[in-house]
């Protein structure tokens, strides 16, 4: 972008000008220097220099966007728009451009601005997002659950809550390596977006933990999902068999502020899956433990309480 710069002492005797300026004056910048801005400008715009911006400059410590004419060697008029500022040692600071390249000048900015804008949203996404898998990650998952809740109240409808975590973990990453484990995490990721509907909510919690908010969906509903779950897993190939552990609560015996409190419960019953001998999954609420244990199906969907 070409914008001819200059410094000058507060009484506008120029002390450096760029590249760009003395160029636009048709004057090596050496010629400039010590010279008076004054006398580069039509008597027109001299008017309106010391009636105006000098006055503006000196009070307010900038002016912006004047329109005033400079006057080339040849006594051609060369428009220009220009914004000063008084800097801290009290010279000031000239930036010029062409008055006829205005509007390209604010094409420009707007293109930058927008540029910036898309950089902003590129970044508000990664700052939501699980880079390895895609997934939605926690911060973002704990935000949609409060709004999520807080519809399903206002709605009066069902709205069910899973967590999952792969079970044993730790030794696919200790046989086969990370990669293999990373792979096992996009495995399950493509599964878990396979299978929700696109009113679900899936998310990276970190880790080998993942959880989706179903909203109007009831507890039975959201058991037969996760043995859908535990289906598609069971087919996966990974180096080995994978299997995971998965915990259900609902929103029914919460308050529209409790939602931390399901989360709670489905973490809750996660555990006691991975406590009944994992690959199974665990619904808050209903049973005792024991119960829970001795009523295991396959796959063992189990029911329990705390
Ligand atoms: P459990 O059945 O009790 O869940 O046993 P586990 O071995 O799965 O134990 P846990 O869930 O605590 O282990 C999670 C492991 O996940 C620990 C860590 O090494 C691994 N891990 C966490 N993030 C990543 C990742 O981004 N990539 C890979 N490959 N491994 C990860
Ligand atoms: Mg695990």
């Amino acid at each position: 972008m070409p914008c001819g710069f200059l410094i000058t002492t507060k009484d506008r005797i120029i002390r450096t000008a760029n590249q760009s300026f003395s160029e636009s004056l048709s004057r090596p910048s050496c010629a400039l220097e010590g010279r008076c801005l004054d006398t580069l400008l039509t008597k027109a715009s001299q008017l309106f220099f010391d009636s105006y911006v000098v006055p503006t400059v000196f009070r307010e410590g900038y002016c912006n966007e004047i329109l005033i004419t400079l006057e080339a060697d040849n006594g051609l008029p060369l428009p220009k728009v220009v914004n000063v500022r008084q800097m801290d040692d009290g010279n000031l600071a000239w930036a010029f451009v062409e008055a006829e390249n205005r509007t390209g000048l604010f094409k420009e900015l707007e293109a930058a601005r927008s540029a910036v804008e898309e950089q902003r949203e590129e970044l508000d996404q990664l700052c939501r997002t699980d880079a390895l898998t895609g997934l939605a990650n926690r911060r973002e998952f704990d935000e949609a659950l409060k709004r999520l809740f807080k519809e399903a109240e206002r709605s009066h409808q069902p709205l069910a809550l899973v967590i999952m975590d792969i079970d044993n973990f730790k030794s696919i990453n200790d046989s086969y390596g990370h990669d293999v484990g990373d792979a096992a995490l996009q495995g399950l990721a493509d599964i878990l977006r396979k299978i929700s509907r696109d009113t679900d909510f899936v998310a990276r919690f970190g880790g080998d933990e993942f959880a989706i908010i179903l909203p109007n969906t009831a507890v039975q509903d959201a058991e037969d999902i996760c043995a859908r779950f535990h289906q598609s897993i069971s087919e996966f190939t990974c180096e080995r068999a994978m299997t995971i552990s998965i915990g259900i609560s609902d929103r029914t015996q919460c308050s529209p502020i409790e939602y931390q409190l399901a989360l709670k419960r489905a973490d809750r019953a996660l555990y006691t899956a991975k406590q009944a001998g994992r690959n199974a999954t665990a619904i808050w609420g209903h049973f005792s433990a024991s119960e829970a244990v001795a009523q295991s199906k396959p796959k063992y969907i189990t029911r329990t309480n705390f």
